[in-house]
């Protein structure tokens, strides 16, 4: 019988130690001991999965990835001590030199530089598609693509990819589908389902959900996910026992933590569309998103973000931030604290204003991560701001 998600989040297979602790304890150790000579040798020769060193694996890391794994579906998965060491190494360990690869061109600012700054340095390659024109994917791909990479929904712009159409266009040219799930958490939205052969989190954001550690991880397709652990553990980003210790607790809770995220945030994106300060709000779950029924096709419910433009600019977008007293200032999202952003004079400040534009950030434009406090609370804060302007 299949389990839900809830249930996956927090029943893994995790044998006990002689106490029988019902709660998963903390490993904190960097080896592991052998039996003896013959247990050592069939260790290294790899006819026994144990634990070596906790740079290849540690009982609290696979707890940790187990979990992410059964809720996305996937078959297997390797951590990282960051989301981005994750995207790092899972492109360093499947792709070569002359390689190339398709992106959307919404994506997280690092991916961004990776691609840009640093695998052209190995002759690698990357073509970009707008996430409003997926039609325009076929006529980017070469003979030696590999890769084909999105972010769904995209930061800080919340457009939404079709996941479905993503994944029949990877299968018709043979390109291995990687997505970056961090905005949609696996309990919202579940890419393998679709094709995906990769699943891509940063754990820093929701699924700690406190602001606490960083962590990352990648999940899907066995033979993959082989390579791709054999990069990791020769390579070194390996997420530390207690940051995996902390994340898999945090698993537990993160099915009721984002049904509240995801409840409050339509609620505060409902009410900031009827604001006159503000042009425009956009979040997935609104009946004004433009992609909305594709949003409600592929998650089960909007997120915790929401993008809004404050009438009046840039001026307008500092001096609101400005005003904000209980809202944190903060470049994260994903936190139980609710995070306020303005990507036009921060995170996009070094883009011209054409190519912000193009990434959908326009000068008045702020990004709020719904936390857990009460909605009332939030919204009572976001429109003492705004009566200031
Ligand atoms: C934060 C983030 C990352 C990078 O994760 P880190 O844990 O900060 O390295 C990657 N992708 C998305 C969408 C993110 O929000």
């Amino acid at each position: 019988m299949s389990q839900k998600l809830e249930t996956k989040a927090i029943r893994t297979q995790m044998e006990r130690s002689k106490f029988l602790e019902h709660s998963t304890p903390l490993y904190l150790t960097s080896s592991f001991i052998f039996e003896d000579a013959e247990d050592m040798r069939a260790s290294f020769s790899e006819e026994k999965e144990r634990n070596i060193y906790s740079r290849f694996t540690n009982p609290n890391t696979s707890e940790f990835v187990q979990k992410v794994a059964d809720m996305e579906g996937a078959e297997d998965g390797v951590s990282f001590a960051t989301g981005m060491g994750a995207i790092y190494g899972t492109f360093a360990a499947l792709l070569n030199s002359g390689d190339h690869i398709v992106s959307a061109r919404s994506i997280f600012g690092s991916t961004h530089t990776l691609f840009t700054k640093y695998f052209p340095k190995w002759n690698i390659e990357t073509s970009y598609f707008k996430v409003e024109e997926p039609e325009t994917i076929a006529s980017l791909i070469k003979p030696n693509t590999k890769i084909l990479y999105a972010e769904t929904p995209t930061n800080p712009g919340v457009d939404i990819l079709d996941l479905e159409y993503l994944g029949k266009i990877a299968k018709k040219h043979n390109l291995i589908l990687i997505i970056d799930n961090c905005f949609a958490t696996p309990y919202l939205q579940q890419p393998v389902q679709y094709g995906a052969d990769l699943v891509i989190h940063s754990a820093t954001k929701l699924i700690d959900g406190q602001g606490r550690v960083l962590g990352g991880v990648t999940v899907g397709n066995a033979d993959l996910i082989r390579e791709i652990y054999l990069f990791a553990r020769n390579t070194g980003s390996a997420l530390s026992p207690f940051n995996a210790w902390i994340l898999s607790k945090s698993m537990e809770t993160l099915p009721v933590r984002v049904d509240r995220h995801c409840e409050s945030a339509l609620k505060i994106a409902t009410l900031l569309e009827k604001h006159p300060k503000i042009n425009w709000v956009k979040y997935p779950f609104l009946k004004s998103h433009p992609q909305y029924e594709l949003a409600k096709k592929q998650m089960s419910q909007g997120g915790n973000i929401i993008a809004f433009e404050i009438k009046g600019g840039i001026e307008a977008g500092r001096s609101f931030l400005n005003s904000i007293k209980m809202l944190s200032l903060s470049s994260n999202l994903g936190d139980s604290r609710s995070i306020v952003t303005h990507p036009a004079s921060t995170t996009h400040s070094k883009l011209s204003e054409p190519d912000r534009l193009e990434v959908g950030i326009t000068d008045g434009m702020i990004r709020l991560s719904v936390g857990l406090e009460h909605f009332e609370d939030i919204n009572d804060d976001l429109n003492q701001a705004l009566d200031t302007l």
